[in-house]
């Protein structure tokens, strides 16, 4: 919920001051420098948002926790505390107020990012299994040779190729200057649940070596869940995608 976001810098001569928290911010605990979203005024929740660059070592914040997660443990993921931290008004982006329209225009690359970012995984976690299957020998043949586990994957790689065409066609035509927020979200949306059928199928035709962590297979199941959770919840892009297609309403503003 972008609009309720509760931290607030108020201004200070020529510099704001900034307080409140930050929760789930990547990278935040090695970070030099924040892109905050943060509330300028009281006025309007989508119209008194700027965003602001932060310098993370100025005095008043606090990096207070380094959060454990099931997954994605190539990248820190922090809880961070901000008291009244200055800040020059010169180093907020763009125009005061705008934030919220700017992060939103932002949010549809990161959604399409997403999507793009989940392909090489889920086809990577394919191959391996393919691979895998191939080799593991059981009653009397190999695994590859169970009908079941060929059609499995063959469904699993057709869909990946659908998710792959919707992305590029979203990205080129957001190249092209286009609105692409419905497609963005689907593919957000596709992703986020591909990359959970893709890694739970293949994990189960690991067995037991599916079950450790010293496998590419286990990773994605643990990492990719994040997909339908970060840069907006599947929920989100179904809410996204009903007003898109008005069915349902949307907020005043
Ligand atoms: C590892 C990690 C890294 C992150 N990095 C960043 C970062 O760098 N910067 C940043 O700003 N944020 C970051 N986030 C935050 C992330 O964007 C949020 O966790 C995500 O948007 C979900 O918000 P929430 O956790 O507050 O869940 P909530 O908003 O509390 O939602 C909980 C659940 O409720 C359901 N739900 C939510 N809204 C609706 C709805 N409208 N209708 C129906 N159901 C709904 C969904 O199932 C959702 O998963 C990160 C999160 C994680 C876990």
């Amino acid at each position: 919920d972008v609009a309720g976001l509760k931290s607030h810098a108020r201004k200070d001569g020529d510099d704001y001051l900034i307080s409140g928290q930050k929760m789930w911010i990547t990278n935040s605990l090695q970070a030099d420098w924040m892109c905050m979203l943060v509330n300028t005024s009281d006025g309007p929740a989508h119209r008194n948002k700027s965003l602001v660059m932060v310098p993370m070592d100025s005095p008043g914040i606090e990096r207070a926790q380094k959060i454990r997660k099931i997954g994605m443990h190539s990248s820190d993921t922090g809880l961070i505390y901000f008291d009244n931290v200055r800040v020059p008004q010169r180093y907020r982006i763009g125009e005061e107020g705008q934030g919220f329209v700017y992060q939103m225009q932002q949010f549809q690359e990161e959604r399409l990012w997403c999507a793009a970012s989940s392909l090489e995984p889920m086809d990577a976690c394919i191959r391996d299994t393919i691979e895998w299957a191939q080799q593991r020998k059981l009653f009397g043949g190999t695994l590859a040779d169970q009908q079941w586990v060929q059609f499995k994957l063959a469904e699993l790689k057709t869909e990946v190729e659908a998710l792959r065409a919707l992305t590029y066609r979203a990205c080129e035509l957001h190249v092209q200057g286009t609105d692409v927020t419905e497609l963005a979200s689907m593919a957000k949306l596709k992703c986020g649940r591909l990359t959970r059928v893709v890694a739970d199928t293949c994990l189960q035709f690991w067995g037991g070596m599916g079950f450790t962590w010293e496998n590419r297979v286990s990773r994605l199941y643990r990492d990719g869940r994040l997909g339908s959770i970060g840069g907006g919840a599947d929920e989100v892009m179904l809410g996204i995608l009903a007003k898109t297609m008005g069915i349902a309403k949307r907020a005043p503003r």
